[in-house]
């Protein structure tokens, strides 16, 4: 067996690549501020560690849907300051403003409860989210006014402070964007007019903050390329300068020699055309690999690039290798960087019918993580 030091199915996470990926986006971008947005897991690379290398290169605050991922930051000892801009109906607001968690708000019953939500001696920090055309969760214009004018009079009463106001965009096309941040400029003269100062007004993630300077404002939200990853694909992501953070790879667990026409996996969609060696990989849809990827996932083994053979089943799939010698135990790398020869996640996203986010996100199952750099 040879020696390598791959463990049976793991993702390995750049933690120098996610440093460097936010110091080369801030000096892309030239915002005031950045915000590394680190919800679900960092898009599965690791909440904790990502954000502290997203901070280490220069990020000023990190983002995540729910309080509980940003309770998690604090019980880790990050102290940056963080937004959490999705809630639980029944939301403890108390535990996030003891935290010193900002809350996202977006009706007007959420800024009840979060002036409600107040410490004895500080006001709970608010960014008000306002709908420009997502059709998400923002404040819908017919309520901006009512909204805006009860938030100056609890921010003139001590209980909160509106530190922000903040929308999200489509990326249905650029002028679909342009015309959400006219929306956006005009909920901002709103909030002026009803008295509120905020210090934070935001609108783009990655794509808009790469695309469409105007929609900067005075912080953007990154997400996935801050993992190296593109919001407009593969080739994108090396013309910005980003580097994949993610490596997903694996040993290969079994390897037999077989005649050809022999069938492959559940349901043989896959039949040797020669005699042929099959290769087997510990990685399944139980670890996030889309079982839509059958036939199709690339995979590199032995410095060259295979397609899966047949189904992608619970635990595991095969490759038809052909006459590569491979043994037991050699290391299989299903994406990494591109730069290094292997497959990227925007390779199995084509696979897949999906975009890169979805790849690296849905990972998990058995999946072990280690992180290299980060001062490790
Ligand atoms: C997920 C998310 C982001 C980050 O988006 P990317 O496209 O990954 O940069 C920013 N803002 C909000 C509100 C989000 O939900």
């Amino acid at each position: 067996m040879r020696a390598v030091s791959a463990a049976f199915r793991e993702r390995v996470v750049d933690l120098d690549a996610v440093s460097a990926n936010v110091a080369r986006l801030r000096e892309l971008l030239g915002t005031r501020h950045a915000m590394a947005v680190v919800k679900a897991d960092a898009y599965g690379h690791g909440a904790v560690e990502s954000a502290r290398a997203a901070l280490a290169g220069g990020a000023d605050w990190l983002g995540v849907a729910e309080i509980a991922e940003g309770l998690a930051l604090r019980e880790a000892g990050i102290t940056a300051p963080v937004l959490a801009w999705l809630h639980d109906p029944d939301e403890d607001f108390a535990q996030a403003a003891r935290a010193n968690l900002d809350l996202g708000l977006s009706s007007l019953a959420q800024l009840e409860a979060a002036a409600a939500a107040r410490a004895n001696d500080r006001p709970v920090f608010v960014q008000l989210k306002v709908e420009t055309g997502l059709s998400r969760n923002g404040i819908p214009e017919s309520e901006w006014d009512a909204v805006f004018t009860r938030a100056r009079e609890l921010e003139a009463g001590g209980h909160i402070v509106v530190r922000g106001v903040f929308s999200h965009l489509s990326n249905a096309s650029a002028e679909d964007d342009r015309a959400a941040v006219a929306v956006f400029e005009g909920a901002l003269e709103r909030a002026a007019a009803a008295g509120l100062t905020p210090e934070l007004r935001h609108i783009a993630a990655s794509a808009a903050a790469l695309s469409l300077p105007e929609a900067r404002f005075d912080l953007v939200r990154l997400g996935i390329a801050v993992y190296g990853l593109s919001p407009f694909g593969r080739d994108s992501a090396v013309e910005l300068g980003l580097r994949p953070a993610m490596t997903l790879r694996g040993r290969v667990a079994a390897v037999r020699r077989v005649p050809a026409g022999k069938g492959v996996s559940y349901d043989y969609t896959y039949r040797t055309e020669t005699e042929s060696t099959l290769v087997l990989v510990p990685l399944g849809y139980a670890e996030g690999i889309p079982r839509h990827a059958s036939n199709r996932g690339p995979v590199s083994i032995g410095g060259r690039t295979f397609r899966i053979s047949g189904r992608v089943a619970m635990d595991q799939f095969v490759v038809d290798v052909g006459d590569l010698d491979v043994q037991v135990g050699d290391e299989v790398v299903l994406f990494g960087d591109p730069a290094t020869g292997v497959p990227g996640a925007d390779d199995w996203a084509e696979a897949a019918d999906t975009i890169n986010y979805e790849i690296v996100t849905r990972l998990g199952g058995r999946l072990k993580r280690s992180f290299t750099g980060g001062g490790r």
